[in-house]
């Protein structure tokens, strides 16, 4: 590393909070699939942003668009109408088949605005406040302190203790455990289709059925977090579209603004009908002019650069090279995942292959401990699987030789 990035690092360290323990690497630039550090290193990059960058970096019409847009109003304020919402908001109903979109700023607000949009609709109808909602072990949803409150990870939550009230927790993919928790109470389940953090875990057809029939049965809101696993990223506009059921309420972010701060949640005409109403939510920047310009460029490239065919036919391919070194390597264990979003089970914890991996010009992310994830931008080619893969191997054989499990 050059004195210069070094010096970038430190004052870093003396400006920010030290909330992550950073990689020590500091990047200028992007383009496509590649991301440069400031000393002009390229470096392929598997990992966009966490699941953001979709379209990849520096796409000169994305770029154009957002520009058109600064040159004529960035904020204006959500007590008016603005044309890039109204677009942006029609263009969501088409690809979710939701009624009503609510524009948020981030992934975790997206998360509070579904949790409220649940505890109103069970209100409407009995007028009590002791409502509770059932999450999942090893799930996220975010930082705030209602999606921490519904993040199944104790040492996210510890320290800052109480949490929101009535969040009960079940597993991912066993029924029974969310059929135990169940009570008059409940008025929300609500899970990741393909849990992301906790280790790229996804829902089963069977699991998703059960809770859906269930949820319809006891007039419960089955509320889906597509905000990691959303956005083409399965080969579907949204990962829950690969079964047969709908949720009521959904949120997504990441890419759905490919870089621009922007989420949602969304929900059906029912549910939209008999829950926030005026003056019950509201944000000062969300779905403000700038970041639905984005949200609606970028559903646009993805109808015109045909991403989702792209992601099936490369993430298909993604797959198989992974499974190729699950299959050649003692030290891993297994692949798990859907399309662009998969995960490597290593038997250590993979921080060493990362580091390794990163000095050779290959930017990858874990998903808890063990596993390396691979989000990429979604219109990579299988040549650059196949750049990912070499140079992967070649960390995987130093790492995995040179330590033990
Ligand atoms: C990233 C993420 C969030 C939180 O989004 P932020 O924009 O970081 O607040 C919530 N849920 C899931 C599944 C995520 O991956």
């Amino acid at each position: 590393m050059s004195t210069a990035m070094q010096n970038y690092i430190d004052e870093a360290e003396k400006a920010l909070l030290h909330t992550y323990n950073r990689y020590q690497i500091v990047f200028e630039k992007g383009d496509g699939v590649y991301l440069y550090d400031t000393d002009g290193k390229r470096y392929l990059d598997f990992v966009s942003g966490i699941a953001v960058f979709a379209l990849g970096y520096n796409n000169k019409e994305y770029n154009d668009a957002l520009k058109e847009q600064i040159d004529k109003i960035i904020h204006t304020s959500n007590y008016y109408y603005n044309l890039p919402a109204i677009e942006a908001a029609k263009k969501i109903k088409q690809i979710s088949g939701m009624d009503r979109v609510f524009f948020t700023n981030s992934g975790a607000e997206a998360i509070e605005g579904a949790i409220k949009t649940a505890r109103k609709y069970a209100y409407l109808k009995d007028g009590n406040t002791d409502h509770e909602i059932i999450a999942m072990n090893h799930s996220f949803h975010g930082r705030t302190m209602g999606a921490l409150s519904v993040t199944g990870n104790p040492h996210y939550r510890e320290a800052f203790e109480p949490m929101i009230g009535n969040i009960k927790f079940a597993d991912l993919n066993d029924f029974d455990s969310v059929l135990a928790q169940v009570t008059d109470k409940t008025c929300a389940i609500i899970f990741e289709t393909v849990q992301g953090e906790g280790g790229i875990y996804p829902a089963t057809e069977e699991f998703m059925r059960k809770v859906r029939r269930l949820c319809d049965e006891r007039d419960i809101l089955m509320i889906l977090d597509e905000i990691q696993c959303g956005m083409g990223r399965t080969g579907e506009m949204f990962a829950w579209q690969r079964y047969d059921i709908k949720p009521d309420v959904m949120t997504m972010a990441k890419a759905l603004g490919c870089g621009v701060p922007v989420g949602a949640f969304a929900m059906t005409e029912k549910v939209g009908a008999h829950s926030l109403a005026a003056g019950d939510h509201g944000t000062t920047y969300g779905g403000n002019p700038l970041a639905c310009a984005a949200v609606c460029k970028v559903i646009e490239l993805f109808e015109q650069l045909h991403v989702l065919d792209n992601v099936q036919r490369v993430g298909d391919y993604l797959g198989q090279r992974l499974d190729e070194l699950a299959a050649e390597y003692d030290c891993v264990e297994t692949r798990r995942g859907i399309g662009m979003m998969q995960g490597l089970v290593f038997d250590r914890p993979v921080g060493d292959i990362i580091v390794n991996a990163m000095d050779k010009g290959l930017v990858l992310i874990n998903a808890g401990t063990h596993i390396i994830r691979f989000v990429p931008s979604l219109v990579i080619t299988e040549e650059n699987v196949d750049d990912m893969i070499t140079i992967l191997r070649k960390s995987i054989q130093e790492v995995c030789r040179s330590t033990q499990a």
